[in-house]
C-alpha cells in the first residue's frame, strides 16, 4: 500500500522496469505529473495496491529530481552470463544508443560513437555484438507488407505501429477494443533476437540454450516486453536481458573501462548491418517513413520518386505530424505522434478513422527520449540533437532502404521465405492480450 499515491506514482514491487528508493523521495509529485499529463496513465485508473497500472515507459525516472525512482538494474546478471564459460553472449544495440551513449563521456548529444560502444562491449566480454538496424529492416519489410494487405482488404485500419512496448501495453490496458489495429510485428530487438536464437545459432552450431542475448537499449519498457511468454521459444526467452544506456554507463564505470580512450571496433558480421532506414527507427516518424517508402517499392517494384513523401512532414520535434502519400491508387493518410496521452486525444475521437496508419512512440521524440537514456538538464534540446544525429547517420549510409539490403533478401531466401509467410509469422510476429 502506498500511502502517498495521491502525490506520486505507486510502483509495484515486481515492476520489471522501475523501482523506488523510498527514503530518497521528497514527495515532489513530478513523477505523477508526467505519468498523468504526458503518458496518460496516472489518474486514468483507480488505485488498487494489488493491481498497479504502469506501461513501464520510465518517463517518471527521467523527471525524478533526487534519483528516488530508478530503472531496474540487470547488469550483475549480465556479467554473470559473460563470466559463465558455458554461455556465449550476444549483445544487440538499438539504433538510438549510438547518439546518446557519448553524452555520459562529454560528447555532445547526437555525436555518433558506435565504434566505441562496440569496443566497450567487447572489453566487457561480449562474444558477439550486432546492430539492431538489421532487425529494424526486417520490421520494415513485415510492417510494410502488413499495411499493403490491410489497405487492399480494408481491414483493421488505421494500422498502429508496434515497435514501442509501452504504447502496445497502453493499448492492451486502456483500448483493448483496438488491439486488432496494432501491427502484429514484433519490435526490432525482438525480431533480431528471434533470428539469432532460431536461425543464426543453428547455422553456427551453437545450442540456442547456450546463447544469451542482451539488448542495449534506450528503453526500460523493453525489460517488460522480453518477459512476455509469447516472445519465448523452447529454450526460454528470445531476449534474455535488457540493459539501458544508463546501466551501461554504470557498468563501464564499475569495470573501470575508460570509454574515451577506446579505439573504434566494428560490429560482428555473422548478422549483417541494416540500412539507413533501420537507423532512423530511433526518432519519432522514422518507422512510418521507412515503412511507407518500402510499401511503395513492394507495390510498384520501383524506388519511390523524390516527391512521394515530403520527408520533413514526418520529421522534427512535434508531438503530432501528419502526411499523405499515394499508394495502391489511393491517398493514404499518415499520423505520427509521441506521448501516449496525446494518443488518447486521437483514439478517443473519430479522428482516428481519418488515418490509415498511426505511429505512436511513448517517449519524447521517440526512442531518442527513452526512459533509459542519459538524463540531462535540457532534455528537450538533447532529444532534438539525438534525432538529428540519426538522420545525419542515415544520410551518409550507402544503403538507405530496407528492401535494398542484400542480407535481408538472403535471410528471406534461406530461412523466412517471404514477408508474412508462415515462418515469418512464427518468428517475427506476435499477438496481444487484453489487460
Ligand atoms: S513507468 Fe511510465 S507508466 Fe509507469 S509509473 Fe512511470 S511514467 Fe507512469
Ligand atoms: S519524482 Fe521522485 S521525489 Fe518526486 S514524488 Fe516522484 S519519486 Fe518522489
Amino acid at each position: 500500500m502506498d500511502k502517498y499515491s495521491e502525490i506520486r506514482v505507486p510502483v509495484a514491487h515486481d515492476n520489471p522496469s522501475i523501482k523506488r528508493h523510498d527514503k530518497k523521495c521528497v514527495l515532489c509529485g513530478k513523477c505523477k505529473d508526467v505519468c498523468k499529463n504526458k503518458m496518460g496513465v496516472a489518474c486514468h485508473w483507480t488505485y488498487d495496491s494489488e493491481n498497479i497500472v504502469c506501461i513501464n515507459c520510465g518517463q517518471c525516472v527521467n523527471v525524478c529530481p533526487v534519483g528516488s525512482l530508478v530503472e531496474q538494474d540487470d547488469t550483475s546478471a549480465i556479467m554473470d552470463a559473460i563470466h559463465n564459460p558455458n554461455k556465449k553472449v550476444a549483445v544487440i544495440t538499438s539504433p538510438s544508443v549510438r547518439v546518446s551513449v557519448g553524452e555520459m563521456y562529454d560528447y555532445p548529444s547526437g555525436e555518433i560513437v558506435t565504434g566505441k560502444i562496440v569496443s566497450a562491449l567487447k572489453r566487457l566480454g561480449a562474444d558477439y555484438v550486432y546492430d539492431v538496424t538489421f532487425g529494424a529492416d526486417l520490421t520494415i519489410m513485415e510492417e510494410a507488407s502488413e499495411l499493403i494487405d490491410r489497405l487492399k482488404n480494408g481491414t483493421n485500419l488505421p494500422q498502429f505501429t508496434s515497435c514501442c512496448p509501452a504504447w502496445v501495453k497502453f493499448v492492451e490496458t486502456f483500448y483493448p477494443q483496438l488491439i486488432p489495429n496494432l501491427s502484429t510485428c514484433r519490435s526490432p530487438i525482438s525480431m533480431q533476437a528471434s533470428v539469432i536464437k532460431n536461425f543464426l545459432a543453428k547455422k553456427h552450431n551453437i545450442k540456442p540454450s547456450d546463447l544469451v542475448v542482451v539488448a542495449l537499449t534506450p528503453c526500460v519498457a523493453k525489460k517488460f516486453e522480453i518477459k512476455r511468454p509469447e516472445l519465448s521459444g523452447l529454450y526460454g526467452q528470445d531476449t534474455d536481458y535488457v540493459m539501458s544506456v544508463r546501466e551501461f554507463g554504470r557498468l563501464l564505470k564499475r569495470e573501470k573501462i575508460d570509454f574515451k580512450k577506446l579505439t573504434d571496433s566494428e560490429y560482428d558480421t555473422a548478422l549483417p548491418l541494416g540500412t539507413g532506414a533501420g537507423v532512423i527507427f530511433g526518432a519519432s516518424g522514422g518507422v512510418m517513413e521507412a515503412s511507407v517508402l518500402t510499401a511503395y517499392y513492394l507495390t510498384t517494384g520501383q524506388n519511390p520518386p523524390e516527391n512521394f513523401l515530403k520527408f520533413k512532414a514526418l520529421r522534427g520535434y512535434k508531438d503530432v505530424k501528419t502526411a499523405t502519400v499515394h499508394l495502391l491508387d489511393r491517398d493514404v493518410k499518415l499520423c505520427v505522434l509521441f506521448g501516449t496521452n496525446k494518443a488518447r486525444e486521437i483514439l478517443d475521437s473519430l479522428k482516428r478513422r481519418k488515418y490509415d496508419m498511426i505511429e505512436v512512440m511513448a517517449c519524447p521524440n521517440g526512442c531518442v527520449g527513452g526512459g533509459g537514456q542519459p538524463i540531462l538538464r535540457d532534455m528537450d534540446s538533447a532529444v532534438v540533437k539525438r534525432a538529428e544525429g540519426l538522420y545525419s547517420c542515415d544520410a551518409k549510409m550507402e544503403k538507405r532502404l530496407s528492401y535494398e539490403n542484400p542480407e535481408v533478401k538472403s535471410l528471406y531466401n534461406e530461412f523466412l521465405i517471404t514477408p508474412l509467410s508462415e515462418k515469418s509469422k512464427k518468428y517475427l510476429h506476435t499477438y496481444y492480450t487484453k489487460r
